[in-house]
């Protein structure tokens, strides 16, 4: 039975390669289609009901149905059988459709007559694209080899449809790829973009589908898998040590010795596919249940198990990373995820970044931030859509993807980067000049950075120093621990560039969302609130007095300032404190040169901090508030959580008067206070924070522009009393008061 129902889908999927193979336009492919499967599985209907838009079907071609019904009766996603089939992913076998829940007769199609009825969704790489039906008047189930059968000739059409066999004349079906297409996600990193797109991974074509040969096909899908296993183990023991990169690798090898992943793809292949296309039938299977997986474990085994088929398609179909494409000019990244290293590889060569998935804390979101590259996170479909090559522009303001542009879009748009342009124009001309107020205040903006490609800036931005450089960036993108002689280097490198401008070192800042790939990290219930930053650094002091050292041989002499992330109390500066003097009296011991000037800071982001003794800011030689942490403990909002991060105003009376009792607190001792927080860089916020007492602003090095531009432009006195007044009136935020007055500026 199995043999015969093996033969049967064989027969049928070698009448498929001649259709597939004939010069048919279209419309003409996808009719004989209906007729031949409605022939093979002898029953009196075929039909193809493909999407015309997201939201609706439409019939596009039968056997057995009213012919006058082709290309008019459309049905919404959920509606009737075949809208459901669609929406849920799933097969619908009923012996009785009529009395079959949510069945819609369509009177135009002539249908009452059927009884019973399969349908199968086609769909490709997870992508839905439409059902294919067949009915018969004998009330009966459809069997487990009629619906292989049936799912197949799906997956075929859907390999048709990618490869554009149905479009031409008379098909009236659109050409894939060849749409407009919107894209909400989340912005990343502020900046617009136009380019063209570069798949990150590019999209495996399988174009031989069917095969004759079953026996070749079997030595080859094994050949292949053997391949792919090596590959896995080789992978597995360069990455030992990394935890979550080798808890990956072991899942990928346990399916890449999987029996009945094997047997399955087998299966596939005594039924007709080609190896190629067996793999993408068992792949198209996973990606059916991942939809339907709502444990995230599951659903991340079931994603390992999806990138394990694609490697296991490239290794079969000889496409690897490689295409041969060469990358454009103006290349625009598009990828499901990348890794922070790799993102540093393409470097500033990219305009543009669009993810499918990844976090706005995630590695690779802060290169991109480094490398000032819009990126836009979420983008949900953009790697189905996108082909390379293709026309796009990126919204990284409003977290929005314009892929293959109408010319109304694209005028717009350019019209936005051309005003932005201007404005940057507008900014270069004042780079060399202060930012003084109207009152005459000087602000001090200085630019943040954690990467060598930042340093450029300095000049460009116009920023006065560097009042924040991350150095965990450094220890981010690198597979293995860097060795002091290296890091040395690098900070030697760091100063020289600034040629003299001063450069705030910050330590490690590691744990919570920046997670080291080559530390073993541990599971904590609430990581921003967890083993992180200063509390590794004193708790397992190797890494950070390694660092120490290394800033101090790279300072050679010259003057060097230390801060230190996440203290929360006048004992752990105290005690970080105590490791520069130590790493002090060795270098001296060893007869290394010493900074000329060595300054101490600490970085308040926790509202502990603030309510430090007196005597914590007489000793403290500088202050920088993380604006972005202080910001999330203050107002218990999580700055990961897209549910929550933007709920509570920077601008928020209660914010402003915590930092204002900050600056005052400094004041009273004389002890040097700067932001460096988001915050910082954004032009109202930092008016703001200058207009409250906080003089020194560290940002973005794309902001030191837009920030200084509006503060030459204020009155801080005034800025204040409008602030003050707002408090006084009740209001939550003073920010309606401040644009208020920003609008009242000639
Ligand atoms: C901050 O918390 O505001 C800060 C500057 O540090 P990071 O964003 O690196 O945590
Ligand atoms: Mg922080």
């Amino acid at each position: 039975m199995v043999e015969r129902a093996e033969s049967e889908s064989r027969k049928l999927l070698g009448r498929l390669r001649d259709t597939m193979a004939s010069q048919a336009a279209g419309q003409e492919r996808l009719d004989q289609i209906t007729h031949l499967t409605a022939d093979s599985m002898g029953t009196e209907v075929c039909s193809i009901y493909l999407f015309r838009d997201d939201e609706t079907l439409e019939l596009c071609a039968t056997q057995g149905l009213n012919p006058e019904s082709v290309h008019q009766t459309r049905m919404k996603l959920g509606e009737g059988l075949v809208g459901r089939v669609a929406r849920t992913g799933k097969v619908i076998n009923a012996a009785d459709a009529p009395s079959a829940k949510g069945f819609r007769y369509m009177p135009e199609t002539g249908e009452e007559i059927y009884s019973s009825f399969l349908g199968v969704p086609i769909q490709r790489l997870g992508e839905k694209l439409g059902v294919l039906v067949v009915q018969s008047k004998e009330a009966r189930e459809f069997s487990a080899d009629e619906i292989y059968a049936l799912e197949v000739v799906a997956m075929v059409l859907a390999e048709m449809t990618e490869l554009g066999a149905f479009v031409g004349e008379g098909a009236a079906l659109r050409a894939r790829h060849t749409q407009p297409v919107l894209i909400r996600g989340v912005t990343a990193q502020e900046g617009t973009a136009e380019g063209h797109v570069w798949l990150h991974e590019p999209r495996v074509v399988v174009t031989n589908l069917v095969a004759d040969d079953p026996a070749k096909e079997r030595a080859r899908l094994t050949e292949a898998v053997e391949n792919l296993r090596i590959s896995v183990d080789q992978l597995l023991a360069v990455a030992s040590g990394d935890s979550e990169q080798v808890q990956v690798l072991e899942a990928y090898r346990m399916f890449a010795n999987s029996k009945g992943w094997m047997r399955r793809m087998e299966e596939n292949i005594d039924r007709g596919l080609s190896a190629e296309a067996a793999v993408e039938k068992e792949q198209s299977d996973v990606r059916a249940r991942m939809l339907q997986a709502t444990d995230a474990y599951l659903r991340e085994r079931l994603h390992d198990l999806d990138d394990l088929s694609n490697r296991l398609l490239r290794i079969l179909t000889g496409q690897g990373n490689k295409t041969g494409a060469a990358l454009p000019e103006d290349p625009i990244l598009v990828a499901r995820n990348i890794g922070p290293g790799e993102l540093l590889e393409y470097g500033r060569q990219l305009r543009g970044i669009i993810l499918e998935e990844g976090s706005v804390g995630s590695h690779a979101a802060i290169v991109a931030r480094a490398l000032a590259i819009p990126l836009v996170i979420n983008a949900k479909r953009i790697q189905i859509e996108a082909l390379n090559g293709d026309h796009v522009m990126v919204d990284g303001d409003q977290g929005v993807v314009h892929l293959r542009p109408d010319d109304t879009v694209v005028n717009a748009f350019r019209d936005k980067m051309a005003m932005q342009a201007k404005a940057q124009e507008r900014y270069a001309s004042i780079r060399d000049k202060p930012a003084v107020t109207l009152c005459g205040k000087t602000i001090r903006l200085d630019m943040n950075a954690g990467l060598m490609a930042d340093l450029p800036s300095l000049e460009s931005s116009g920023a006065e120093g560097v009042g924040l450089f991350r150095t965990e960036l450094q220890f981010l993108v690198r597979s293995q621990m860097p060795k002091r002689t290296e890091l040395a280097a690098l900070y030697a490198r760091v100063l020289d560039a600034a040629q003299g401008k001063r450069v705030v070192f910050r330590t490690l800042d590691i744990g919570s969302d920046k997670v080291l790939p080559y530390m073993a990290a541990e599971e904590e219930p609430n990581p921003a609130l967890g083993w992180r930053a200063i509390r590794v650094g004193l708790d397992k002091p190797g890494v950070m007095r390694m660092q120490l050292q290394a800033l101090l041989r790279a300072a050679n002499g010259r003057p060097l300032s230390i801060m230190f992330p996440f203290i929360a109390q006048y004992d752990e500066y105290r005690l970080a404190r105590a490791e520069v003097d130590k790493a002090v009296a060795r270098e001296k011991k060893l007869g290394h040169t010493l900074p000329e000037k060595l300054e101490i800071g600490a970085m308040l982001e926790t509202p502990s901090l603030a309510f430090a003794s007196k005597r914590f800011y007489e000793e403290v030689e500088f202050l920088s508030i993380g604006g972005n942490d202080l910001k999330q403990f203050f107002f218990a909002a999580d700055r990961e959580n897209e549910r929550v991060r933007r709920r509570y105003d920077t601008l928020n009376v209660s914010f402003l008067t915590f930092i204002e009792d900050i600056v005052a607190r400094c004041a009273a001792t004389n002890t040097r206070l700067s932001f460096c927080g988001e915050d910082a860089g954004r032009p109202v916020e930092a008016l703001c924070l200058a207009a409250i007492g906080l003089h020194s602003l560290s940002m973005r090095p794309a902001s030191v522009g837009p920030v200084k531009h509006l503060l030459r432009r204020c009155n801080l006195d005034d800025v204040r009393k409008v602030i003050h007044d707002a408090r006084d009136a009740g209001e939550q935020s003073v920010r309606p008061a401040v644009m208020e007055y920003l609008r009242g500026l000639s």
